[in-house]
């Protein structure tokens, strides 16, 4: 079973709604923010923004933090933190983690991803989405110290370049994001502020045909090449992101994502969801590949 990670959005009514709706087997973490004092985040822009009758907070307090922590550890599920600073965070910061019990994070500095690895080889990393990998990148370098590795937007419309990435590392696709296969800011999305934020250049609301949302109905054409899915909305309403996830859970049809359906049917998923296979960033010309199979 491809499994979940689910984004905590400091609403306790998430915990209850998963708690009657959604088997625990079927998710692999509940992600969250570092206390805000630790380390800043790909979302910190969204803090404190109402948006549909909702604001996106983070606690205040430490003690609020770590009761959030024991609320999710209660009701069985495991919290994961995310460190998505280009540096380490300092070792008595991680060890707060450490002691809360927390057993996996998503990083994006090899750097803290080795010095995890090094505490405990069973503590589980993630490289997170903001290292924006390329299939170059992940035949090229090495990345054995992440468990894991979150790939980049292109990825999901480049379904059939999914089998041609190492098959060394476990991979993980974001379902449920609006934004495009080709957006050249996602890293303008991810480190803008609350004043920023409106200005990034994205065209998701101009190019619909390049969304890189999959529809819960065909999300079965990438599970053969991924250790999980991973559902975005930290900052979501909690009415909005338990439908995300009920439906991803259900695998049944979500009328949020309406301009997708209009363009994608079980006739032209294939296509649909190879659009950006010549992108470069999806290419990797492996040496090996012209070799003749061992028999
Ligand atoms: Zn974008």
């Amino acid at each position: 079973m491809v499994k979940y990670e689910l984004p905590f959005n400091f609403d306790l009514n998430l915990l209850n709604f998963i708690d009657d709706n959604i088997d625990k087997d079927w998710i692999e973490f509940l992600f969250l923010s570092p206390f805000k004092d630790d380390s800043s985040n790909a979302r910190s822009h969204v803090e404190g923004v109402a948006k549909s009758n909702w604001t996106y907070t983070v606690p205040n307090s430490r003690d609020d933090y770590t009761n959030f922590i024991k609320e999710i550890q209660k009701h069985g599920i495991k919290p994961a933190i995310l460190f998505q600073e280009d540096t380490p965070i300092a070792s008595n910061i991680l060890d707060y983690y450490l002691k809360l019990g927390i057993d996996s994070f998503i990083v994006n500095s090899d750097e803290l991803a080795k010095n995890i690895k090094k505490i405990d080889s069973k503590l589980k990393v993630v490289a997170s989405i903001t290292k924006i990998l390329s299939a170059k990148d992940l035949w090229e370098n090495d990345y054995s110290m992440y468990d894991k590795i979150v790939l980049h937007f292109p990825f999901n419309r480049a379904l059939c370049k999914l089998k041609e990435l190492p098959s060394f590392y476990k991979y993980t696709l974001i379902a449920n994001s609006y934004c495009v296969y080709n957006c050249k800011s996602a890293k303008d999305h991810w480190s803008s502020t609350k004043e920023t934020s409106s200005k990034v250049p994205c065209l998701k609301n101009i190019n619909k045909d390049d969304l890189i949302y999959i529809p819960p109905e065909y999300i079965y054409m990438f599970e053969p090449y991924v250790d999980s899915f991973k559902i975005q909305g930290r900052e979501y309403p909690t009415n909005i992101l338990s439908e995300e996830i009920y439906c991803y859970y259900k695998k049944i049809h979500n009328p949020l994502a309406g301009a997708i359906y209009n363009r994608l049917s079980p006739f032209n998923g294939c296509e649909y969801f190879n659009k950006g296979k010549d992108l470069e960033f999806v290419n990797y010309n492996n040496p090996h590949s012209g070799l003749p199979h061992p028999a």
